[in-house]
C-alpha cells in the first residue's frame, strides 16, 4: 500500500455521478453548485446541531436518486466534470481530423459504448485465459496463471486506502523503499477477496452474515454466467467463499496496516521464497517482467505464509473454481468502484452490479452507460483525457490563486509549530524544514503521460481494457530501481479529490476540486479558505499526522522526534481517537478512531490552519473576522458555513456502512460537527455557548 491520504475516500467519490433531483433526466447538463448562505435553515439552531443548520434544506432539495447511493454538494461537482468529460469524448469520437491523443480516447470511449457488440462477444474474449485455468493441471503453474491475469486486470487505482489491493489472489505493484524513497521497490500486497474487508468474513453479526449470504449468491451465479452448471456453480461458491476466508484470516488488520513501520519487511527473493515454497516466485516475477531486485517489499508477511497454507491444503480443483470465479469477477466490474463499466456483457455486469452497487452500496439502478464510459476513460487514459479538460475549465490564473492560498496556509502551519507548548525546538525545526521541502501540485501534470504505445481499436472495448491495464502495470514495474518521482500525479485531472503522499513529500489538488463549491474564483476571501482553503490544510496536516509524522523530509521512515514530542503527540492523537470511536446509528456500526485517527486530525488541523491564513489575509486588508461580509454575514460565519458547505450531502445506510467499516475517512456530519465542536472560534462566531452540544467539554487539537 502507499500511505496516500485522501480528502475523500475514492469508492464514495471519485466514480460516483449523482444528480441533483429525480425530476432531471441524466442527460440533464448539470450546473456548478455555489455557496448560497441562502440555504442555511434558520429555524434550527446552529449551536445544537451545526450539520443540520447548515446542510437539511440542501438535502431536501436533493434526495438521493435512484441510481445513486449518495447526493452531496461535492458530488454535484462529480456529476459536472462527468458531463465535461463526456462532452470532450464526444466531440473526439466523432473528430473529422482527430489529433493522436484526440483519436485515442475518442475510439477509446466508441468502443465502450457500443454495448451492443460488448454483448453480442458475451464472455468470448474472456474465454482463452477462462480455457487455460480450466486446463491447470498442477498448481505449480499457478504463477504463470496468476501473473497472465494480473497483467489483464486494471490495476488497483494507486490512492486506494483500503484493507486491501484489490485483485486475484495478491496485489503487485511498485513502491518507494520505506527506508530510502530513492530506490523503488516491487511490492507484494494482500489482495485475493471480492468483499471489501476482511472483517466482512470474520465478523458474525447478522448483517454481515447477510451479506456473505447474497455473496455466496453472486460467485455462484457469476460461475453459472461463464457456462457452470446451476449445481457446480453452488458447490463452487461453497469453495471460493472458504479459501476467501481463509485469506481474510491471514490477512493484516486494517488498523495495523496504518502504522508504516508495520508494513515495511523487505526480503530476498530466497527469504520470501522460503516463507511460500508452494509459489515460484521466480517463474511469477519473469511473467510480469519484474526486474530481478536484491529486495522486494512484502507488506503482510503473515498473509502470503497464508497463501503458503492454502496452496498446499486445496485441491487443483478448488484453485481452478477461485481463479476462474475471481478472474470474472474482477473483469465484470471494479469492488471498490462499484460503478465503473467492466468489460464483459450485460449479464456479468448486472450481476456485479447487484452485488456491489445494491447490495454494499445501497443504490436502486445501474448508471447510464455514457457515464461509466466516461468514468472508464478517465481511469485508463487520465492523463489523456486530462488534457483538454485543464485546457478547457482551468484558466492560468486559478492556479495563481490557489498558490497564493497554499502559501498562505503553508505560514498559517510554520507559525503554529512554532506556537505550539508541546513540542522542544529541536523537533521543530526538522518539523519546519520538512514543511519547507514540501511539494505543491496544482491541477495537472508539468508533464504528461503518454500512452501511445497502447492500442487503442474502436470496435474492442475488452481488448482496450486489457491492454490498459497491462500499460498501467508495466509502468508501475517499470519503476523498481528508480527514485520516487516527485512530478508524477496519482490522481487524475478531472478528479474531484485531493491527496498528500509522505514519500514524495507532496501535496496534489487536481484540476477538478478547483470548481466551485471548493474554489470560487468570484467568492470572497473567507469562503475560498473555508472551502478549498480547508482541502489545503487537510492535506498539509497529514504530513503532521500520526502516519505523516513518522516520514522526514526527503520520505523516508524515519523518527525525527524526541520521546517526550513524540508522547506529547500521542496524548492529543488519543483525544481525538476517543471522539471519534463512536456508534454512527446511520451506519448501524461503531466507528473505530483509530483506524480515522489521521483523516480526523488532518480534518481538524485543516480548519485551523485554513482559519489562521484567513485571518492573516484579512488583516492585510485591514479587516478581521467579526467584520460584515457583503452577504450580512460575519467573515467568520462565512467561513463555517462554506466549510459545512462542501460536506452537505446524504448516503444510503449500506454505503455508509461499508464505508465505516473499511474506510478511515469519517461520514459527513461527523466531518463537520466533530471538528467544529473542537472550535472556541465557532463558538464565537454563532454564540455558543458551554453545555451545548456544538461545544466539546473536552476539546481536542492537534494542530
Ligand atoms: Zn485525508
Amino acid at each position: 500500500m502507499r500511505f496516500l491520504t485522501l480528502l475523500a475516500p475514492v469508492a464514495l467519490c471519485a466514480t460516483l455521478f449523482a444528480q441533483s433531483n429525480r425530476a432531471e433526466s441524466p442527460d440533464t447538463p448539470p450546473s456548478l453548485e455555489h455557496f448560497n448562505p441562502d440555504q442555511i435553515d434558520k429555524s434550527l439552531d446552529p449551536c445544537s446541531d451545526f450539520f443540520q443548520y447548515a446542510c437539511s434544506k440542501w438535502m431536501k432539495a436533493n434526495p438521493i436518486p435512484p441510481d445513486q447511493f449518495r447526493s452531496g454538494t461535492f458530488d454535484k461537482l462529480v456529476v459536472w466534470n462527468v458531463a465535461a468529460v463526456r462532452g470532450m469524448l464526444e466531440d473526439a469520437a466523432k473528430a473529422s481530423n482527430p489529433t493522436p491523443v484526440e483519436k485515442q480516447v475518442g475510439d477509446y470511449y466508441a468502443s465502450c459504448l457500443d454495448e451492443a457488440a460488448v454483448n453480442k462477444a458475451g464472455i468470448t474474449p474472456l474465454q482463452p485465459e477462462l480455457d487455460r485455468v480450466a486446463k491447470m493441471e498442477s498448481k505449480s503453474q499457478l504463477p504463470e496463471i496468476i501473473a497472465s491475469i494480473h497483467q489483464m486486470i486494471r490495476p488497483a487505482n494507486l490512492s486506494f486506502i483500503d484493507a486491501q489491493y484489490q485483485g486475484v489472489l495478491f496485489g503487485l505493484y511498485s513502491s518507494p523503499d520505506f527506508d530510502n524513497a530513492q530506490v523503488t521497490l516491487a511490492a507484494l500486497d494482500q489482495s485475493g477477496m471480492g468483499l471489501p474487508g476482511c472483517e466482512f468474513y470474520l465478523n458474525d453479526d447478522d448483517k454481515s452474515k447477510h451479506i456473505r449470504d447474497q455473496y455466496l449468491k453472486h460467485i455462484a451465479k457469476m460461475l453459472e454466467l461463464t457456462g457452470e452448471s446451476q449445481a457446480q456453480a453452488a458447490a463452487e461458491a461453497q469453495t471460493v467463499l472458504a479459501m476467501e476466508t481463509a485469506l481474510a484470516k491471514a490477512a493484516m488488520d486494517i488498523v495495523a496496516r496504518r502504522d508504516p513501520k508495520n508494513v515495511n519487511h523487505k526480503m530476498s527473493l530466497e527469504q520470501l521464497q522460503a516463507i511460500t515454497p508452494s509459489f515460484n516466485w521466480s517463474h511469477y516475477f519473469a511473467a510480469m517482467q519484474v526486474p530481478a531486485s536484491p529486495q522486494y517489499l512484502v507488506l503482510a508477511p503473515d498473509f502470503f505464509r497464508g497463501v503458503e497454507k492454502l496452496i498446499a491444503s486445496e485441491p487443483i480443483e478448488h484453485w481452478r473454481a477461485y481463479v476462474r470465479y475471481s478472474t470474472v469477477n474482477f473483469m465484470a466490474g471494479s469492488v471498490s468502484q462499484p460503478f465503473i463499466a467492466g468489460s464483459l456483457s450485460q449479464p456479468l455486469v448486472d450481476e456485479n452490479f447487484d452485488f456491489y452497487g445494491r447490495q454494499l452500496y445501497g443504490a436502486k439502478e445501474i448508471q447510464p452507460r455514457w457515464r461509466r464510459c466516461s468514468v472508464n476513460a478517465d481511469a485508463d487514459l487520465g492523463e489523456a483525457v486530462g488534457q483538454a479538460y485543464v485546457a478547457k475549465y482551468f484558466p492560468p490564473e486559478n492556479k495563481e490563486r490557489m498558490l497564493q492560498m497554499v502559501k498562505a496556509i503553508e505560514t498559517a502551519l510554520h507559525q503554529d509549530i512554532d506556537a505550539v507548548s508541546w513540542m522542544s525546538p529541536g523537533t521543530k525545526e526538522l518539523a519546519h524544514a520538512k514543511l519547507a521541502a514540501q511539494v505543491d501540485k496544482i491541477a495537472y501534470p508539468d508533464r504528461w503521460r503518454d500512452y501511445a504505445s497502447v492500442v487503442i481499436k474502436r470496435d474492442d472495448f475488452f481488448g482496450n481494457v486489457a491492454r490498459s491495464a497491462r500499460f498501467e502495470i508495466g509502468r508501475r514495474i517499470a519503476k523498481v530501481g528508480k527514485p520516487a518521482d516527485r512530478q508524477e500525479w496519482a490522481m487524475t485531472p478531472p478528479t474531484v479529490n485531493a491527496y498528500e503522499d509522505p514519500q514524495t513529500n507532496t501535496i496534489n489538488f487536481p484540476a477538478g476540486i478547483l470548481q466551485p463549491p471548493f474554489f470560487d474564483a468570484k467568492e470572497i476571501d473567507a469562503v475560498n479558505y473555508g472551502a478549498i482553503g480547508m482541502v489545503i490544510g487537510h492535506e498539509t496536516t497529514h504530513g503532521f499526522d500520526d502516519q505523516g509524522r513518522k516520514f522526514d523530509a526527503s520520505g523516508n521512515l524515519k523518527d525525527w522526534w524526541t520521546a517526550a514530542d513524540a508522547a506529547s503527540y500521542e496524548e492529543r492523537d488519543k483525544c481525538i481517537q476517543e471522539e471519534y470511536t463512536q456508534y454512527v446509528p446511520e451506519a448501524g456500526v461503531k466507528q473505530n478512531g483509530k483506524l480515522s485517527a489521521g483523516e480526523d486530525t488532518a480534518d481538524n488541523g485543516g480548519i485551523h490552519l485554513a482559519l489562521a491564513a484567513l485571518q492573516n489575509t484579512l488583516k492585510s486588508q485591514g479587516k478581521d473576522l467579526d467584520t460584515s461580509a457583503p452577504d450580512g454575514l460575519t467573515e467568520l460565519q462565512n467561513f463555517f458555513l462554506a466549510f459545512a458547505n462542501v460536506w452537505c450531502g446524504d448516503e444510503r445506510p449500506e454505503a455508509a456502512r461499508t464505508a465505516v467499516m473499511t474506510q478511515g475517512h469519517s461520514l459527513n456530519r461527523y466531518r463537520v460537527n466533530n471538528v467544529i465542536a473542537n472550535m472556541p472560534e465557532f463558538a464565537h462566531a454563532f454564540g455558543c455557548h458551554a453545555g451545548q452540544p456544538m461545544v466539546h467539554a473536552n476539546s481536542c487539537r492537534v494542530w
